[in-house]
Parts: C-alpha cells; sequence; structure tokens
C-alpha cells in the first residue's frame, strides 16, 4: 500500500451530461474515494451549468473534489480515465461534446506541469465558472498555482448561469 504521509494535495473536476448526470457525479465520487492511495478532503454541492462549445447538447452537473494522494500526477490521471471508462466515456471526435463522465485534474499541489497529456493547473481553470465557483465552496483561501488567490479570479468570472443545486 502507498504511504499516505508522501501526499499531495490535489483538486478534480466532475461533469456530466448525459445518463442521469447527478447520478453519474456521485458514483464517479464513489469510485474515486474508494480508489487505494486516496483520501477524501472535500467535495462540493453539485451544480447546474449550460454547456461549453457546442450548444446541441444537454445542461452540465459539475462538482469539485478535494483529495490527499500518494498518486503521481499520471497516476492519478489513468484512474480518473479508468473510472470514466467504467461509466460509458465515448471519446467522439468533437471537443467538448456531451459525455456521461468528464474528470479533470484542476489542482496538484504547488505544482505547473506541461506533458503532452497532462497541463496542471488545468488550461481552462481560471475562465470556468463551474470550476471556480465549486472550488471557492470548498477552499475559499485557495491559490491556485502561477494563477493567483481563487477569490481575486473569482471577481473577474461572470458565473454565467451556474446554479447551486440544494
Ligand atoms: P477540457 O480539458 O477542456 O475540459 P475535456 O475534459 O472534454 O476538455 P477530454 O476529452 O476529457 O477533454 O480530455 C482530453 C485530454 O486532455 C486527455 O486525453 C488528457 O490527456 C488531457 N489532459 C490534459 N490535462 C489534463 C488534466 N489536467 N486533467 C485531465 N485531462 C487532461
Ligand atoms: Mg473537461
Ligand atoms: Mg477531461
Amino acid at each position: 500500500m502507498t504511504d499516505l504521509n508522501q501526499s499531495i494535495t490535489a483538486f478534480i473536476g466532475l461533469g456530466s451530461n448525459l445518463a442521469s448526470p447527478a447520478m453519474q457525479i456521485k458514483s464517479a465520487h464513489e469510485a474515486i474515494a474508494a480508489l487505494p492511495s486516496i483520501r477524501e478532503l472535500a467535495f462540493s454541492s453539485l451544480y447546474h451549468s449550460a454547456p461549453m462549445g457546442p450548444q446541441d447538447q444537454p445542461d452540465y452537473i459539475n462538482a469539485v473534489m478535494a483529495i490527499e494522494t500518494a498518486l503521481s500526477p499520471l497516476a492519478l490521471l489513468n484512474e480518473l480515465q479508468y473510472i470514466e471508462q467504467t461509466h460509458g466515456r465515448i471519446r467522439q471526435g468533437q471537443r467538448w461534446g456531451a459525455r456521461t463522465l468528464d474528470l479533470d485534474i484542476l489542482i496538484y499541489g504547488e505544482q505547473l506541469i506541461e506533458l503532452p497529456d497532462l497541463t496542471i493547473p488545468h488550461s481552462g481553470i481560471t475562465e470556468r465558472a463551474f470550476v471556480l465557483y465549486p472550488l471557492f465552496e470548498i477552499a475559499p483561501l485557495l491559490k491556485i498555482p502561477g494563477k493567483g488567490k481563487l477569490a481575486d479570479l473569482l471577481t473577474d468570472c461572470p458565473l454565467s448561469g451556474l446554479k447551486r443545486l440544494e
């Protein structure tokens, strides 16, 4: 078993707009929490958001999760992609098309990562209300590596119809 004493705090963004999105998020939450070498720290409310990109698709349910993990960034990405697949994610040609489950690594400790398959902090993090507002709910004092204080980023990010669900 990996030693969680050597762990990093990371944030994961969850999104779904197909096949009972709220259920997909709940199931993904459970699957992530059950991964070895991961401990859950916090999970946001569910949020309702309009789609990015192609508009001819259903609205999304989003949430964010804070974890402590001993997994490397690529190992974490690999586990998350496996969970996407077990939730019926089919990758089509279209960018930002409808999907049963999207799991993105938003932040991994203080690290700045630029690999062919992994950019951290996530490249869309500063523009996306459905990421920034849920992050603020669970970590209001968060600083996003290389980008500044979450609270400052929020002031430049309109809600764009984002709604927190009860
Ligand atoms: P976006 O990344 O803009 O939210 P998306 O989530 O729809 O779009 P995907 O189809 O889920 O994009 O992923 C495309 C590729 O993005 C993945 O194969 C993965 O290698 C890469 N990727 C780069 N950085 C990250 C990250 N921080 N978290 C998850 N995937 C990432
Ligand atoms: Mg995404
Ligand atoms: Mg993704």
